[in-house]
């Protein structure tokens, strides 16, 4: 089973030996005592072993290999070798220099279990290569000169220019683990699916920081976010996996949203953030490469900014028929030949939210007057779904020429942006940002232009509660949230994803505590 390692990378022993026991009452399996990382150039590595119940892995990184400890290898050598005899499980070393540095193979191998003829208890040797510029094209190259070398886990970390990089390494990853225990990984952001995916693929473990800010390598998660996040301990070989593709993806939702709902309904998958570049040809190539490789069990892809039209131009012929219309999808489902469905969940969500608030049905939306603040994304949505309903949709944008655009496009209406106080809608749906954060105290709608017999539907979501809204509520209006419908939108993926009900208010208690923490309520 894959080991869950933590990072530990304290400036003293006494800080050291606090972490790893922090680390193992967190759940890690094993911790790595990044020896570099000690203040005190010549620490008593003794002292520091004896006191760490649990399982180690002794590094000691120069600079040259990432790493914090200085040029000189003899006193580098010194320290792995203490700790190979106060009994640390593994040794690291890095290939470099075990292939270049005869002293290191010597003084190491006597440590290891490599050297038969060692008198000194034998710990383990894992080799370790790194690249923290880029991927090399020849990975399998690398991988198969290290397993040449009587090591008994072979690590390679590299940086990931794109996420393509990361689907190569676990590509890499599957082959060498079937002959060697490995560690293959890919650092940074895009590198993140790598790492959470080491499990499913039997690698021979992966690596937590215990908080952020202690992280030994870039996109290193924290312990927690592997266990609770991700929901580490259930993911197996036949986990199947999903994600959102969008740049910036950092700061999505969605992981939160959609692990959680799999824990609670129980479904075998995890869902991670997949950090795509801009452009057609960046998510192609990601979006074949996860189909090219049906042993990953990629699934579902929630799709978000800038790749919407990318990917309804990779769905093709496979788009339903309104998110066609509106020239954006959100969501790929790929099932197990490979194919794939371009759908949008976002057009279903503002009628869902609708229809639920008001008590009726899509099909009393007939001649239901609607007016649409603004003429982004968000808008063509809400104005395909609504027309298509048979509401008279009247669009406010302030650059009036986006306004009439839509408008023409969907058989709707488009008056001034300064004329959207003298409505006679039924039904206001603001999709401008105008009272998003931090700009919370701005409101596209006068409040003395509210009445109680609108309903006011705010597709802003950060803060739940805008300024609309609340002059809104005390108008008397019945009032949507933007949160009922991300959620909504999320919980239609969940669906198309796994076939199984969502679990709406868990979802949308993930959603509101996540909000809650990044801004609190006004
Ligand atoms: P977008 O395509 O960039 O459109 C932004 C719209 O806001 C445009 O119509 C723009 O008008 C208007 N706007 C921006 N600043 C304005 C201002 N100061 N005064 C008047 N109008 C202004 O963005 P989008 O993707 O449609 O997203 C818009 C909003 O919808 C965001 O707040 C987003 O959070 C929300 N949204 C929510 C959900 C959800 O699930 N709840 C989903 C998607 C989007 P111009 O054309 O004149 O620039």
């Amino acid at each position: 089973m894959t080991l869950l390692c933590a990072a530990i990378t304290a400036p003293n022993i006494e800080a050291m030996i606090a972490d790893a026991a922090r680390a193992f009452a967190a759940g890690a399996d094993i911790v790595e005592l990044r020896l570099d990382y000690l203040d005190d150039p010549h620490p008593d590595i003794e002292a520091l072993l004896s006191r760490i119940d649990g399982r180690t892995i002794a590094t000691c990184r120069p600079t040259d290999e990432g790493g914090r400890y200085g040029a000189d290898t003899s006193a580098r050598v010194g320290l792995l070798e203490a700790a190979g005899l106060a009994n640390a499980d593994y040794l690291d070393c890095e290939f470099t220099s075990w292939s270049q540095v005869v002293e290191i193979r010597e003084r190491i191998g006597k440590v290891t279990e490599i050297d038969g003829d060692s008198p000194h208890p034998r710990r383990k040797l894992i080799l370790s290569h790194h690249e923290f510029s880029e991927t090399p094209e020849h990975l399998d190259t690398i991988f198969a000169s290290m397993l040449n070398v009587p090591a008994h886990v072979i690590k390679i970390a590299t940086h990931a220019e794109s996420i393509v990089d990361s689907l190569r390494m676990l590509s890499a990853l599957r082959e060498a683990a079937g002959q060697r225990p490995t560690i293959a990984l890919c650092m940074g952001e895009a590198g993140i699916m790598t790492r959470v995916l080491a499990r499913k693929l039997g690698a021979f473990l992966t690596f937590a920081s215990l908080e952020h800010g202690h992280e030994s390598a870039p996109g290193q998660p924290t312990l927690d976010e592997l266990l609770r996040l991700y929901r580490w301990d259930t993911i197996d070989e036949e986990t199947a996996v999903y994600g959102v593709i969008g740049s910036p993806v950092g700061h999505s939702m969605s992981p939160a949203i959609h692990n959680a709902a799999f824990g609670a309904v129980g479904v075998n998958a995890v869902y991670l953030p997949f950090l795509v570049e801009p452009g057609s040809e960046a998510f192609d190539a990601f979006v074949r490469g996860c189909i090219e490789r049906p042993w990953l069990s990629v699934r579902g892809l929630s799709v978000t900014i800038p790749h919407k039209l990318p990917a309804l131009r990779f769905a093709g012929d496979n788009v339903e028929p309104l998110a066609a219309r509106i020239g954006a999808v959100n969501t790929l489902v790929i099932d197990e030949s490979g194919a794939v469905r371009g759908l949008n969940t976002d057009y279903a969500a503002i009628l869902d939210s609708l229809t639920d608030a008001m008590g009726c049905d899509r099909g009393d939306l007939r001649d239901a007057p609607v007016a649409i603040l603004g003429a982004g994304g968000a808008a063509r949505a809400a104005v395909a779904g609504l027309t298509d309903c048979g509401a008279r949709v009247t669009i406010f944008n302030r650059t009036a020429g986006k306004a009439r655009a839509l408008a023409e496009e969907f058989d709707a209406d488009a008056r001034d942006w300064t004329e959207r106080s003298h409505h006679d809608a039924k039904v206001v749906i603001n999709t401008t940002s105008v009272g998003m954060h931090p700009k919370t105290d701005d409101t596209p709608m006068p409040r003395d232009a509210l009445n109680a017999q609108t309903t006011i539907f705010d597709t802003v979501y950060n803060p739940i509660e805008t300024r609309l809204l609340a002059d809104a509520r005390r108008a008397g209006c019945t009032t949507i949230d933007g949160v009922t419908m991300f959620v909504r939108q999320a919980a239609a993926q969940f669906t198309l994803f796994t076939g199984r009900d969502a679990p709406v208010d868990l979802m949308r208690n993930v959603v509101i505590k996540r909000l809650t923490v990044c801004s609190p309520p006004r």
